[in-house]
């Protein structure tokens, strides 16, 4: 393998029929899963990944399938978990869960993660210092937005590299935390300054990709310090122009959308291919800033979602074919 190669996990989750879907006419349920590594899209060929999750699937199961991500973040590792696909299929659901703080069945991968790194961390026999620093930032058009300081001009945040820190972004508010409340407070304020739009689809529509950084810093009593980075990444609606009817401003930010997401499709592409030797990181701020995440001695983990439904068996399709070639 080449320095920059890596193996990405490739998961894929399919939500099950809303309300609206199950009162349609036509077809409804166009997806069978002969086993737990493939889907089959109507009389499409099986697509075969990782793992596949059929609708009945709950946020506990996909949880035990991704939680050794923890293990190796706190192991020194910098590791990304990202959710690709259309909007409305079950992106935020799967990483932030119900929304309900009170329901933990519905917790999605980010409150159960804090919740497992805490607890990962009280029960290590602690020698030595630990700090974890936490930022929460959308890129939105191209720019990032600092979503703990909203007010913060684009512009004075830039993304950096350094030899100790890796790739780090100057300017953008990190916050240190004790507990997983810490981290849900932090989320809680993010999450109230997004930027959303309306489209047809999908009232709450959401037309950036969000990361939340994790970065833990562990110093052992002999002077050694060990980094991990935890990126969890939202990613903007996979579905193409047309569909959402989308006209000047919310054009353009389709049409970036689309560009970032097919830049990303291009770099994990190229890191799955051993003879590639330059991956393309600079040519968006998304993969410029997964830079040290993604290639070399990282761990990715990949989770497209869709519908099960007929009506959306193009964006399905398109969304399986960019799993396929993270592989
Ligand atoms: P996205 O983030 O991809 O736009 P959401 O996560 O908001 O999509 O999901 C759209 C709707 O479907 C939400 O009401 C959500 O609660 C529901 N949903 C998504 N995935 C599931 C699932 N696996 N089980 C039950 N409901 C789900």
């Amino acid at each position: 393998m080449s320095s920059t190669t890596c193996n990405i996990r490739v998961i894929a989750r399919f939500r099950p029929l809303n309300d609206r879907e199950k009162q349609m006419k036509e077809n409804k349920n166009v997806l069978a899963f002969p086993d737990e590594n493939s889907v089959v899209v109507e009389k499409n060929p099986p697509f075969t990944f990782d793992r596949v999750f059929p609708p009945e699937s709950t946020q506990d199961e996909v949880f035990e399938y991704v939680e050794d991500t923890i293990t190796d973040v706190l192991g020194g590792f910098n590791t990304t978990i990202f959710c690709y696909g259309q909007t409305g299929s079950g992106k935020s659901h799967t990483m932030f869960g119900s929304g309900d703080k009170s329901d933990t069945a519905g917790w999605g991968i980010i409150p159960r993660s804090n919740l497992l790194m805490f607890s990962t961390i009280d029960q290590q026999d602690q020698i030595g210092e630990i700090s974890i620093k936490c930022s929460f930032l959308e890129i939105y058009m191209e720019n990032i937005q600092d979503l703990l300081n909203p007010k913060k001009d684009p512009k004075t945040i830039k993304i950096r590299e350094s030899k100790t820190l890796g790739i780090y972004v100057e300017g953008l508010e990190e916050e240190y935390v004790q507990d997983e409340n810490d981290i849900m407070e932090l989320i809680a304020i993010g999450e109230s300054s997004r930027s959303v739009a309306k489209t047809n689809m999908n009232q709450k529509s959401s037309r950036s990709h969000s990361i939340l950084i994790i970065q833990i810093e562990q110093k052992s009593p002999d002077g050694s310090v060990k980094r991990g980075k935890l990126n969890l990444v939202d990613l903007a609606g996979s579905e193409k122009v047309s569909k959402t009817g989308a006209e000047g401003q919310t054009l353009e930010e389709a049409k970036k959308i689309n560009q970032s997401l097919s830049l990303l499709g291009n770099c994990i592409h190229a890191l799955t291919d051993s003879k590639r030797e330059h991956i393309p990181f600079r040519d968006s701020k998304l993969t410029r800033l997964l830079q040290d995440s993604l290639g070399g001695n990282t761990k990715t983990t990949l989770i497209i979602t869709g519908s099960p439904h007929y009506s959306n068996v193009d964006e399905t399709l398109s969304t399986l074919k960019f799993g396929s070639r993270a592989k």
